[in-house]
């Protein structure tokens, strides 16, 4: 019989908007019984190596105003985004920020005392809130020791979770393995919220942590629940190589520029008036187009590139402001950027989709919420600015733990009927079919092949041919005998778990690639060189995915809501 644990909330993910969630809904009544579960240790998940800011609106007698940020917001999502999303986030922020620093978050801040903020790509005010180059770090420890004050959250670190309870149209609970024993158990609660961040393990070159797999979105995914947009995929400006490490925007914030094999500062030639600081799918194609155009440089590894400049800023700001990216530079690229500019390429870096919500984060099954990159509440629509993503995490981590908070009050979880069908299910799946699969191809070599060909086929700029191919050759990984597992210990198993993320993977890298094949038009991340311009009669529209047991996506169209803006041609 396997085990089942009784909590009020469960929360997936240790992450900032996991966190954030968890803070809310204990501090709403002490008496709801909250578990966050965690695949990896709190302090390991992705949101610590958030470098460059938050993004707020703080000082409005400065010049600064919430409309502008909402405008930047939705200009920069190629007008995608929904906009009752992006007022919420503007209004609701500036709270947020003011109430890490009563918790204790070191902002960096002016020769005045008040809390500094930095200029980031695509906004018409400096708005990144920050705390030197480790933003995400310090965020995280700051809400994690307040987490620690409340004796009604738990933390379940290093527990798996891999499938939603639910019946037809509400949630129950969660399946999750105990890593530590391999033991398979149910959480129950009357409200969830997933929290599991962004998938860009997808990609080979990338800046996220090997953790960031779609296990979350995936489990909503077969759950029935609809992903959205997921065919928009940031590529950073500035990964480093070949590990993909970010150099933050912060750095061109700062003052840094990028420069081509000629020493052209090329980005004038692209955006005259926000050069490297206009929003990041203007600058990655940019430096994509160089590269193609020959004035890139030659990486020793033989891949194509640029190079940041930041030898102008001198020693003082680089060590007061970018330690962190100096640290980085010289031990991974072999580069210390005080004294000359480190190559760079555009890296995949954030998923502007993710499991389907409405503004409040709620999903399709009541009593389940989304908040942080794992959600689409469709904040960003076609491209995020940086910054923004930190502030999602809490301003929807904040509004999901209360809501579902709520919702545990009103339904209690020992009236939770769990169909031991499902459970049962659920476990065949994973023990039968995956740790004692009889796959005989190795699977880590179709996880390489998988990120591989997202890399080749659906980076900064696409094609119908390049798509077609992307997907044939997903597909065909799909099919090949992979699913086993040579390590049949059940204790920290991790090649079982490593196997089980490469099955979400391939089912998500289907939905992004069938997604941008679907999408023949260029918008914000999304760029078709074969349908080079916005479409706005046929694709101003979210793209839906919904699973689909027996072959192919069922694909559909949502509409964007519109509340404040037109559509306007972008230029920065
Ligand atoms: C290098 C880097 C730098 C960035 N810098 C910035 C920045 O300066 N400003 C900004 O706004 N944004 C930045 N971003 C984006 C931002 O940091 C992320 O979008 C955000 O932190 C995501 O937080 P999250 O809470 O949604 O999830 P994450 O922090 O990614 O956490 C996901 C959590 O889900 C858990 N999980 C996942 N799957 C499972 C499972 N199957 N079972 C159990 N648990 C699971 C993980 O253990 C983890 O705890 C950056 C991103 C990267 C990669």
């Amino acid at each position: 019989m396997t085990e089942t644990l009784l909590y009020d909330i469960i929360i997936v993910g240790s992450g900032l908007a996991g966190l954030r969630a968890a803070i809310s809904a204990a501090s709403k009544n002490k008496n709801l019984k909250i578990a966050v579960i965690s695949k990896v240790q709190v302090m390991r998940s992705h949101s610590v190596s958030a470098e460059g800011g938050t993004a707020a609106v703080l000082y409005e007698n400065e010049g600064d105003n919430l409309e502008s940020h909402i405008y930047d917001t939705i200009k920069g999502s190629d007008f995608l985004a929904d906009q009752d999303v992006a007022e919420l986030l503007v209004k609701k922020i500036p709270y947020e920020i003011i109430q890490l620093d009563r918790w204790g978050m070191p902002w960096s801040r002016k020769e005045n005392g008040r809390i500094d903020q930095r200029k980031f790509g695509g906004y018409s005010f400096p708005r990144a809130t920050y705390a030197q180059d480790k933003v995400g770090f310090y965020e995280m420890q700051t809400l994690y020791d307040t987490c620690l004050k409340y004796e009604n959250i738990t933390f379940f670190n290093e527990w798996f979770c891999t499938s939603i309870l639910h019946n037809s149209n509400t949630f129950q609970g969660f399946t999750c393995i105990e890593i530590k024993n391999g033991h398979f158990v149910n959480m129950v609660a009357p409200s969830g919220i997933i929290c599991t961040g962004g998938a860009g393990r997808i990609y080979s070159f990338s800046t996220y942590a090997y953790s960031s797999t779609p296990d979350g979105l995936d489990m909503a995914y077969r759950a029935g629940l609809a992903l959205k947009d997921m065919e928009f995929v940031q590529f950073h400006p500035t990964g480093i190589i070949p590990s993909g490490i970010l150099i933050t925007e912060g750095a061109r914030g700062e003052g840094g520029y990028l420069i081509n094999s000629k020493g052209e500062r090329f980005m004038k030639n692209y955006a005259k008036d926000k050069l490297e600081l206009a929003s990041r799918d203007v600058v990655s194609r940019a430096m994509i187009t160089e590269i193609q155009a020959g004035r890139g440089f030659k990486h020793v590894s033989g891949v194509d590139c640029l190079k940041l400049d930041l030898t102008h800023l001198g020693d003082e700001k680089i060590k007061g402001k970018l330690a962190g990216i100096r640290e980085i530079g010289i031990k991974f690229s072999g580069v210390d950027v005080i004294n000359e500019p480190i190559e760079v390429r555009p890296v995949c870096h954030y998923m502007m989709g993710g499991i389907h919500s409405n503004v409040d984060g709620a999903t399709e099954l009541n009593g389940l919420w989304v908040a942080g990159e794992a959600a689409c509440n469709s904040l960003h629509g076609a491209n995020r600015l940086g910054a923004n993503s930190t502030s999602e995490c809490l301003v929807w981590g904040a509004i999901t733990g209360e809501l579902a908070a709520n919702y545990s009050i009103k339904y209690k979880s020992n009236s939770i009927n769990v169909d031991n069908q499902q459970i049962s299910t659920e476990e065949k799946r994973i023990f039968d079919r995956i740790f004692r699969g009889k796959g005989d191809v190795n699977p880590y070599e179709i996880r390489k092949e998988l990120t591989d060909t997202m890399d080749e086929n659906a980076y900064v700029y696409r094609t119908e041919s390049s798509l077609v191919e992307g997907l044939k050759k997903i597909r065909q990984l799909k099919s090949l005998y992979w699913k086993h597992v040579d390590d049949q210990v059940k204790e920290y198993n991790t090649n079982f778990l490593n196997v089980m993320e490469l099955d979400s993977m391939l089912r998500v890298a289907e939905v992004v690639l069938l997604g941008a094949l679907n999408r023949r038009e260029s918008r914000g991340a999304h760029s078709r060189i074969d349908y080079k311009e916005r479409d706005d009669n046929n694709f101003l529209k979210h793209t839906l995915a919904y699973y689909n047991d027996d072959g192919e996506p069922k694909m559909n169209w949502h509409p964007v809501t519109f509340t404040r803006y037109a559509p306007a041609e972008r230029r920065y």
